[in-house]
């Protein structure tokens, strides 16, 4: 989708500081971190948030939160622990409607 941040993130139109990819997802640092490591995990494709999943997307969702094994590889601060956050539309102040996963490490 061309108007979105993230799509233009995930193709290069707009740069960001990319720790992890592979050929459903990425995962890139926050611009402004609310934690020593604050990660976004986004899908490649374009989904506004939970409530837009399709039951096709199952499979992509658990490819996922299995690949967090891979990105605690390169981000070793995760092997001690952090939180997962995904804010979903306006009432939770979601500001970035493609679906992503704060990973938030102290
Ligand atoms: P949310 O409020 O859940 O939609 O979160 C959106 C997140 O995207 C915020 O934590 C922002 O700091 C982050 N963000 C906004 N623009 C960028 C950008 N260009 N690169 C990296 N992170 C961004
Ligand atoms: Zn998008």
């Amino acid at each position: 989708m061309a108007s979105c941040l993230f799509c233009q993130i995930n193709n290069r139109v707009i740069p960001a500081d990319i720790v992890y990819e592979d050929d459903a997802c990425l995962v890139f640092k926050d611009i402004h971190p609310k934690a020593k490591v604050h990660l976004l995990l986004i899908p490649k494709k374009h989904i506004e948030h939970v409530l837009d999943l399709q039951r096709e997307d199952a499979a992509l969702m658990g490819h996922m939160l299995y690949c967090i094994q891979d990105i605690a590889k390169v981000q070793p601060e995760l092997q001690e622990g952090f939180r997962m956050i995904t804010n979903t539309g306006s009432n939770a102040g979601q500001e970035v409607y493609h679906l992503h996963f704060h990973i938030l490490a102290n």
